[in-house]
């Protein structure tokens, strides 16, 4: 076991009073009928062991996106039900392919499961370009739109790879789907190699409910549910099956505050230029922002003092570049106005 790396996720620190623009979590709250849910499942029934197969949710999911029950698989985030993706379905001889830049969960898994990886570089505009992936393989993986970049690829472009790549399993990552992507769970019914993967954790709200899904053809699924009871029956307790139901029926909400939070990202994509950085065209709730003229770990640090937290990653191609979650107009105005102090500061340090 020395050999693995385990992911490293953003911090959650215990001070109050900061803005935390780290982890894309999302800064409206649940759905009050999800928070409603759990309240009444949290009381006598707790003795029961919960639904093994968490019925009420593939339900709902079902209902939501029109599929059978077969076509759905929960877990206990989605980063469970990509551990078990990883196992099930790209166990093969040739590698896995996906982004140089990207979810830094999926290197993990590889190394876990003993996964050979091939990484396909983001173009020069850090994009995925989908026609680079076409080359033998185990299978592919890419979150759309992607992280850490926000930038998504079109479903045209994600037919064309299902058209020529037939013979291995091609998962898309729909973690930030909601935020502005094209949702290729329309494809499912066409593609049986297709598995698209979404979570309650961002356009949800419900980070710390753990819970995320996949959505596939009925025998990618009972590959997922093979390799799920061989690992643990029960992943989502009776108030995670309860609440992310609940969240999911609740339709005003999630469209109310995900357009809040789509608002916010144009309105802060605009201060943000304003002050001279280059930002990637985001369909996320975050922005991958860089500046010509200030070091990226260094205005990262200077926030830090000012109690923001972004994320930054020491990482080749992208250590000039802060992500940055969308907050509260509250929030994004107070990290515009400490960007300013930043910089204005360092501009007379210079002079
Ligand atoms: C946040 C995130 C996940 C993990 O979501 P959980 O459901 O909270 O485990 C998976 N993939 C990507 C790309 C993410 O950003």
């Amino acid at each position: 076991m020395h050999q693995l790396t385990p992911y490293v996720p953003g911090e959650q620190p215990k001070i109050r009073n900061l803005i935390k623009l780290n982890t894309n979590e999302n800064p409206y709250g649940p759905s009050p009928k999800a928070l409603n849910a759990i309240e009444i499942e949290a009381g006598n029934s707790l003795r029961l062991y919960s639904d093994p197969s968490s019925e009420r949710l593939v339900n709902a999911i079902t209902q939501y996106y029109k599929l059978k029950p077969q076509q759905v698989f929960v877990g206990n985030g989605s980063d469970e039900v990509l551990a078990h993706t990883f196992q099930a379905l790209f166990q093969q001889d040739k590698p896995l392919l996906f982004p140089d830049i990207t979810y830094s969960f999926y290197p993990v898994y590889c190394k876990l499961y003993r996964i050979e990886a091939e990484t396909i570089p983001l173009n020069s505009n850090l994009e995925i370009s989908l026609s680079d992936y076409l080359q033998p393989n185990g299978g592919i993986i890419f979150p759309n739109p992607n992280a850490p970049t926000g930038h998504g690829v079109g479903l045209g472009e994600i037919e064309m790879l299902l058209k020529k790549n037939t013979d291995s399993v091609v998962v898309v990552d729909e973690a930030y789907v909601d935020f502005g992507g094209e949702s290729a769970v329309t494809l499912i019914n066409e593609y049986p190699n297709l598995l698209v993967i979404q979570t309650f954790s961002k356009s949800r709200s419900l980070a710390g409910l753990r819970v995320g899904f996949a959505m596939g053809h009925e025998e990618l699924i009972a590959g997922l549910i093979r390799v799920k009871d061989s690992f643990n029956s029960y992943p989502l307790d009776s108030i995670a099956i309860s609440g992310a139901a609940a969240a999911i029926q609740d339709k005003t909400h999630f469209e109310y505050t995900r357009k809040r939070i789509i608002t916010s990202r144009e309105q802060l994509t605009v201060e943000l230029e304003g002050l001279g950085f280059n930002i990637i065209p985001s369909q996320a709730n975050f922005l991958f922002v860089t500046h010509p003229q200030y070091v990226a770990a260094d205005l990262a640090a200077d926030l830090r003092v000012r109690n923001i937290i972004v994320r930054y990653f020491n990482k080749p191609r992208i250590d000039q570049y802060l992500r940055i979650t969308v907050g509260t107009d509250d929030e994004c105005k107070t990290l515009v106005d400490a960007l300013k102090e930043i910089i204005k500061n360092e501009s007379n340090h210079e002079g």
